[in-house]
């Protein structure tokens, strides 16, 4: 009996893992690219899995580094993308950094030669016909337009978006609660609120005007001349609203009306950053009306500026840029699935994934839950421990969807990282053995990073199926 194929439409990171994974599995598979037919505004070549600019898969630490364990889990899995880079690794310290042409000329040659898989070297111009009845879309952050108004048609236009406008996100546990406090605008309950839903950070004249004085002084990324100027109305990036007047900012994202500081309720705030939760863990916190194109350290520098940031670390910088994305954790099922299409699912950075490693760790999983579909068994979720699910769980679900900004879209780009995962069970140990004296700070959050990893890797094997193959070949 012959199977009948899977269609992966665009041949880039996501595209070409979710092929290889699913001809893997022993489905065949019909890869669409549209270069060079057509090309993009950022690729160069005809090759897939082209790398548009860096050429680095990022940390390798799988210990302590939340997108080194992602290359971990994605070698377990069987990775093309994962086996290409390493064939092709250039030295860059702890990093994963590649020849950019031998890595992609690799993904080509070995997709070219699998028995399962088919090039088409064609544009598919709108959505799949409905004769391809599983198909993956992973056409990346310049699909061509076509294809891009069809699923704007398909899904609605405010689920699809042209750029992305990021705000910084903090990881909970590194605010200074101290100097911070809880409360919304007005003690506003909102749907689903409690009155108490931002995390306020107080500023007085001196550390207002300092602080915009540095967003001026900022030293700002530049937009590619193909990107156009993506302002609209409500996105503006902080530095260019503190352009405006030093005002702007204190009667926009930073008013500090409506807000009593709860450590010092008789003086007034001057101006105040608040900051909303971003993931349903609550181990995540945005910076409301942050998006900005400052340089990313320099995001780091400023920002901890603000009181109680000072020692914050960020699970995300901002950024504005030209990018195609869906409203994922509306529009998708949990295994990437689109809700009012059944069968046909997206993968890569257009489900709002971020990054070439987490691109094709997307479409890593596409491919395998398209494969197990069509040979007629369920999906098999990773478990949200690990890289794989947090990251997947992220997209479909976990982040939150704010309510108290209609019109404003809360779901942006996000790469992996530790505030995606559940938190350690509650008693976990964390002390090595053998460590003496106190046991806080830089040694703890290693130790955590490292609990959460081990854990990531242990029940990585177990989905995979890998613990109890070893215990079999024991
Ligand atoms: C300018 C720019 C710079 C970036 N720099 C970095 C970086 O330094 N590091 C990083 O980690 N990430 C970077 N990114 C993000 C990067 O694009 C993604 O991380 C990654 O390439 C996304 O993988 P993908 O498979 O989703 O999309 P892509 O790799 O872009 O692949 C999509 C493929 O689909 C094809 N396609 C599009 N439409 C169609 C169609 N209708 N029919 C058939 N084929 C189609 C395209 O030709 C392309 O080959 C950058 C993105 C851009 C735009």
């Amino acid at each position: 009996m012959t199977t009948e194929p899977i269609h992966v439409i665009g041949g880039g990171l996501a595209g070409s893992e979710a092929a290889w994974q699913a001809a893997q599995a022993g489905v065949p598979v019909i890869l669409h690219e549209m270069r060079p037919v057509r090309g993009t505004d950022a690729h160069k070549t005809d090759s897939l899995a082209e790398l548009v600019c860096s050429n680095s898969f990022r940390s390798d630490d799988a210990e302590t580094n939340a997108v080194g364990l992602l290359h971990a889990e994605m070698r377990l899995a069987g990775s093309l993308i994962m086996a290409c880079g390493d064939a092709h690794q250039v030295p860059a310290g702890g990093a994963l950094a590649v020849d950019r042409d031998g890595f992609s000329a690799a993904v080509t040659a070995k997709l070219e030669a699998h028995p399962l898989i088919s090039i088409a070297r064609e544009e598919v111009p709108g959505l799949p016909p409905a004769e391809w009845d599983k198909a993956i879309i992973a056409t990346g952050p310049l699909t061509a337009p076509s294809l891009a108004q069809a699923i704007a048609e398909a899904t609605g236009a405010d689920a699809l978006a042209f750029f992305d406008a990021i705000a910084p996100i903090v990881h909970f546990d590194t605010i200074d609660m101290g100097t911070c406090w809880f409360q919304s605008r007005y003690d506003k309950v909102g749907p689903g609120g409690t009155g108490k839903d931002y995390i306020n950070c107080p500023m007085d004249k001196a550390q207002y005007e300092a602080f915009v004085q540095a967003l001026l002084d900022g030293q700002k990324t530049e937009f590619k001349e193909w990107e156009g100027t993506p302002y609209f109305d409500g996105c503006l990036p902080i530095e260019v609203m503190a352009e405006r007047g030093v005002e702007t900012l204190r009667h926009g994202p930073m008013k500090p009306m409506g807000l009593t500081n709860a450590h010092n309720p008789t003086v007034k705030a001057y101006a105040v950053v608040q900051l909303r939760q971003d993931n349903a863990l609550g181990t995540l916190y945005n910076m409301v009306g942050f998006q900005t194109k400052l340089k990313h350290g320099e995001q780091v520098r400023i920002f901890r500026m603000i009181p109680g940031l000072e020692n914050a670390e960020f699970a995300r910088l901002g950024g504005l840029h030209r990018n195609t994305y869906i409203n994922s954790p509306t529009l998708l099922d949990g295994s990437l699935q689109l809700k009012s299409r059944p069968g046909l699912r997206f993968a890569g950075q257009i489900t709002g994934c971020e990054g070439y490693v987490e691109s094709a760790a997307i479409g890593l999983l596409a491919g395998r839950f398209a494969a197990a579909e069509r040979l007629g068994r369920a999906p098999s979720l990773p478990p949200v421990t690990t890289a794989f699910g947090a990251l997947l769980n992220h997209i479909t679900g976990g982040h939150i969807v704010s309510d108290d900004e209609p019109g404003k879209r809360s779901f942006q780009p996000m790469n992996v990282n530790f505030g995606l995962f559940p938190p350690l069970e509650a008693g976990t140990n964390l002390r090595p053995e053998g460590f003496e004296g106190r046991f806080r700070g830089k040694d703890k959050s290693i130790a955590r990073k490292k609990a959460m990893t081990g854990r990531a890797l242990t029940d990585c094997r177990t989905w995979l199926g890998l613990n109890a193959a070893a215990q079999a070949a024991e």
